[in-house]
Formats: structure tokens, C-alpha cells, sequence
């Protein structure tokens, strides 16, 4: 199976939540229960029993007219993964990056330490892994099972907009890239969210923090500062330790 991505455009999200909806319904994810907040983004937040979320942000635009932005939430499937960079010395085997599809899976089998997560999820740009209170990680799987039967991802499968598209890398960054081309002709700011890093590559026309707080990577090699720094002063440290 060839290296797998998806293309999301949010300029046909209507925000239905049918992609939520459908995330929950495959992976068998309990209901969360619903609140009131003053948008009607729900749940609050990514959890081990939600993997995607559609994020509600209302922007008052000059004029005093209210702006929505739409953005489904999810695992990017980073190309180097720095979720599993930091857990694979955490907890052998807790992250496991699939060659043929590209698709990062965490395995429910392999507990990782509360204290450890902590740092697993601190090496996510995107801020997506979430655990159990019993240990086990959990996020969005590429819906695994059903692409190796030759399946859609459910989210992709029950979207009725085209937002949500998956297939074949190449295809997937070549729709994105033409679609990207029509879309600022009406929208100058409008950009691909670190499409060369991702295997899931949003397209966004404004400011990506109107979108949501960790819409596009801090850099644009994937890696959080934290890890930037902690890899410069690696040397130093394995030197430290070599002569004491
Ligand atoms: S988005 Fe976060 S959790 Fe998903 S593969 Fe990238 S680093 Fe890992
Ligand atoms: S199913 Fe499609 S249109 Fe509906 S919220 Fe999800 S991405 Fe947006």
C-alpha cells in the first residue's frame, strides 16, 4: 500500500460534526457529555474518547460582524514523528509509525507513565496525544483497519461537503496545491498548514490562529522549541556524562 495522506479543505466545512460523529461511531468511543459554552463547539477538547473534533472559533471582524472558523481537529500523522521520537525512550513499542501507509498508531498495549506522557505530549506540535487514566494513549488512528481493507477513514467516507479527502500522498498533495491555487484568487492569505512535515494537510485562508491555537507547527520542521533546544544542548550533555 503506497504512503497514504489527507487533504483537508476548510472552505467546505459547514461543520455538520459528521466526521466527529463518525470517528466515535467506528473506534466504538463512548458519548462525552455535551455543555453549554457560549459556542457550539462540543466537546471542549480532543480526549481518549474523542480522536477528532470539529473546533468552533467566532472572530469579531472590523464592522462588528461575527467570523466562524471551522477547523476538524486530528493526529496530523506527522513524516517524523515527534510524539513517537520521544516515546520510543519512554516505552518501547507505545508508538508505532506504519512504513507502508506512514500512519502513527498508538498501541493500547503498551502503558506509558504519567510523568512520561507528559513529555510525549509537550513533542507534539499540533498538541494531539491524550491518555487514560490507566495509561493507554489514544488519538486518531488513520481508521488503520479499514484503509488496509481498501476502506475510506470513516471521517473522510461520511463527509458530505469534500472537505475531508485520503488517498495516495502524491494525489493528496496535488489536490491540495491546485485547490490552494483557485482559493487565493479570492483569499490572499490562504495557505497549506506545514504540508511537507504532515500527512494531514489542512488548507486554511487566514491567520492560522484564528483557526485554533495549534492549527500550524510553531517551526516549520515539526519539532516544538523545547525539542529544538533540548536536541542542541544533546552534546553537551552526553559529554557531561562521559567524563563524569
Ligand atoms: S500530530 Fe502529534 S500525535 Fe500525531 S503524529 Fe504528529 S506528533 Fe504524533
Ligand atoms: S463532516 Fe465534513 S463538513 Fe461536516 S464537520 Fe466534518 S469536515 Fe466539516
Amino acid at each position: 500500500m503506497a504512503d497514504k495522506s489527507f487533504f483537508i479543505d476548510t472552505t467546505k466545512c459547514t461543520a455538520c460534526r459528521g466526521c466527529q460523529i463518525a470517528c466515535k461511531q467506528w473506534n466504538k468511543n463512548p458519548g462525552t457529555k455535551t455543555l453549554q459554552r457560549g459556542n457550539h463547539q462540543n466537546p471542549a477538547d480532543l480526549s481518549t474518547s474523542t480522536f477528532k473534533l470539529v473546533r468552533f472559533n467566532e472572530i469579531e471582524i472590523p464592522g462588528g460582524e461575527p467570523k466562524w472558523y471551522f477547523f476538524p481537529d486530528q493526529c496530523r500523522h506527522c513524516m517524523s514523528p515527534p510524539c513517537k521520537e520521544v516515546a520510543d525512550g519512554k516505552a518501547k513499542g507505545a508508538i508505532i509509525h506504519d512504513e507502508k501507509t506512514g500512519a502513527v498508531i498508538f498501541n493500547p498495549k503498551v502503558k506509558m507513565k504519567q510523568g512520561d506522557f507528559k513529555e510525549v505530549r509537550e513533542a507534539c506540535p499540533y498538541d494531539i496525544p491524550r491518555i487514560s487514566g490507566a495509561g493507554i494513549m489514544a488519538k486518531c488512528t488513520m481508521c488503520f483497519d479499514r484503509i488496509n481493507e481498501g476502506m475510506l477513514p470513516a471521517c473522510v467516507k461520511t463527509c458530505p461537503t469534500g472537505t475531508m479527502n485520503f488517498g495516495d500522498r502524491d494525489a493528496m498533495l496535488n489536490m491540495a496545491n491546485k485547490r490552494l491555487e483557485e482559493v487565493k484568487k479570492v483569499y490572499k492569505d490562504a495557505m497549506l498548514a506545514n504540508p511537507d512535515d504532515v500527512r494531514v494537510i489542512f488548507l486554511i485562508t487566514d491567520d492560522p490562529k484564528n483557526y485554533h491555537k495549534f492549527a500550524v507547527a510553531e517551526n516549520t520542521i515539526g519539532i516544538t522549541r523545547k525539542m529544538a533546544l533540548k536536541r542542541l544542548f544533546q552534546p553537551f550533555t552526553s559529554l557531561r556524562h562521559m567524563i563524569g
